[in-house]
This record gives structure tokens, C-alpha cells and sequence, in this order.
């Protein structure tokens, strides 16, 4: 089953209810959120009420609440351990970040790996890898999707062999997976025109059975550029008929699809998008 969504709001006054109502007027059948702002760390209490209506509401929709992704916020950074007080405030943020993941009944929270800030890659592995397993020791029922990164600076995660060593280090395998983002795969130097190849690679690395989920991003800048600037589906390098096949590819039926592409102006294009998408036909009068 084709399962697409997009990135949508979390406020405090209506939880659950208010990401769901989003997702369900774009006509998506699955959607992330952070559960506050993406840039900080204020959050507020998760309250069962309103995750309960959620989730009759959803019943009604036929929406799984199995294929709803939360993302962790930017700030936390597991991949380094030079300053004390950092390291140790992203490890308790994650750790609670989880909890709220396990009150609502969120499978899946997605994570930036991290940036190693001049300690180096090995080092930066390592202290993602210790950072994972501390968290873990509380944590029975979340996992912690690691995203494939665009190598913007010194972001870890940029390819198949530093996401494999993450979860080699990793002790529960059951509790760690992986976020592909085309944007970032592009960025990355990976050629997403030819998808299988990608998979190939992927699976013989890492094993299929650890992708959880794709963020679907055209991309404002070529193959390799490093950079990590999210376009709208079809306005990009990558280009809508290789994105379309991205999505329909079998190997990935029933892995959760979510858009994080920019706004238009103060505008959210994702029933546009999703639109499109569905119907496998691009929309040129979208900006
Ligand atoms: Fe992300
Ligand atoms: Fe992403
Ligand atoms: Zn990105």
C-alpha cells in the first residue's frame, strides 16, 4: 500500500488531533511531526485525552498509528562528546523525547546522527553509538531511525558504511533503523535516478530490513553538492518521474513516505504534492 504523507504542525492546545486533522485535509494516510518546535527543546506534556480522540479519529481513517513518524529535534547532537554539558543535555533530551514517543504510541522517532565538530568520524561514531545504547537502557518499545545526512559540514551519517557501524555498535538491534531522504541522498552523491542500485547497495550494507521510512525532497542543488536545501516535488534537480518511481518502487511499498518540502510563501503544498503523486502526474502551476 502507497503510504504518503508530509511533515505537519504539533501544537500544545491540540496534540495529536490537531498533526491528524492537517495530515487528513492533505489527504495523506501517514505524516511526521516534531513534538515542538524543531530548533528548541520546550515541549509540553503529552496529554491522553486528546491522543486518545487521535486515535479514534484515525481508526475511522484507516490510519495506522504504527506508520506515524516523529522527528527529533535539530539541536540534538550525539556526535560529540567534548563538551560535557551538550552531549550529556542531547542524551537526556532523546531519552525523554522517547518517553513522549512511548506515551503517545509512536513507533518510529527519526534522528540526525550528528555532526563531529573536528573530532573526527571514528570518534563521532563512537560517541553516537555509547549516546544510543545509554538511551536505550530505558528505552523497550521506540526506534530511533537514523537519517541518511547530505554532508553538510561535518554531519556523520552520509553514507552506508557509517550507518552500518552505528548499528553494529548499536546492542538492541531491534530498537535502530534508517530515514532515507532523496534530498539528502542527492546531496550526497548518490545518483537517485536509478533507485535499485541505491537499494542494492543498501541492503547488501546494511539489510533492507532496517528502512523504516523515506523522506521524499526534490532538491535545489546537483548530485554531491553537500548542501541539503529541500525543494517541492518536481521543481528540482532530481526531477519528478525519478521521484515518482522512487515512491512507487515495490521493494518500498508499506514504508511510510513523508514530504519535507519547502512552503510556497506562507503556504503548505502538500495536498498539491500528494495530489500529484497520487496521480502520477506533475503539476506545473504549483509555484
Ligand atoms: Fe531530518
Ligand atoms: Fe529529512
Ligand atoms: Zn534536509
Amino acid at each position: 500500500m502507497l503510504l504518503i504523507g508530509s511533515h505537519v504542525g504539533f501544537n500544545s492546545k491540540d496534540q495529536l488531533v490537531g498533526s491528524l486533522n492537517q495530515a487528513l485535509s492533505y489527504g495523506a494516510n501517514t505524516f511526521m511531526f516534531y513534538t515542538g518546535a524543531p530548533q528548541n527543546t520546550i515541549r509540553s506534556k503529552i496529554n491522553d485525552k486528546l491522543t486518545k480522540e487521535a486515535l479514534e479519529i484515525m481508526n475511522k481513517n484507516n490510519i495506522e498509528l504504527t506508520n506515524i513518524i516523529v522527528h527529533a529535534p535539530y539541536i540534538i547532537n550525539l556526535a560529540n562528546n567534548k563538551e560535557d554539558d551538550k552531549y550529556n543535555f542531547s542524551i537526556r533530551f532523546l531519552k525523554e523525547e522517547i518517553g513522549r514517543c512511548k506515551q503517545i504510541g509512536i513507533k518510529y522517532l527519526v534522528l540526525h546522527p550528528g555532526s563531529h565538530v573536528g573530532v573526527g568520524v571514528e570518534d563521532g561514531l563512537k560517541s553516537i553509538i555509547f549516546a544510543i545504547n545509554q538511551v536505550n537502557k530505558t528505552n523497550d518499545s521506540v526506534i530511533v531511525l537514523l537519517e541518511t545526512m547530505a554532508g553538510k559540514g561535518t554531519e556523520l551519517g552520509t553514507n552506508f558504511e557509517q550507518l552500518k557501524t552505528i548499528i553494529d555498535g548499536v546492542v538492541d538491534k531491534d530498537k535502530i533503523g534508517i530515514c532515507m531522504d532523496t534530498c539528502h541522498l542527492n546531496d550526497a552523491g548518490f545518483d537517485v535516478s536509478n533507485f535499485d542500485k541505491i537499494l542494492d547497495e543498501f541492503d547488501s550494507i546494511i539489510g533492507l530490513n532496517y528502512l523504516h521510512c523515506i523522506h521524499i525532497n526534490d532538491s535545489k542543488n546537483p548530485i554531491g553538492a553537500h548542501k541539503d536545501r529541500h525543494e517541492n516535488i518536481g521543481y528540482g534537480t532530481i526531477g519528478f518521474n525519478n521521484l515518482i518511481n522512487i515512491i512507487y518502487n515495490e521493494r518500498l511499498d508499506n514504508i511510510p513516505k513523508i514530504l519535507e518540502t519547502p512552503w510556497i510563501g506562507d503556504y503548505p503544498p502538500y495536498k498539491e504534492e500528494i495530489e500529484m503523486i497520487k496521480n502520477k502526474e506533475f503539476n506545473s502551476k504549483l509555484k
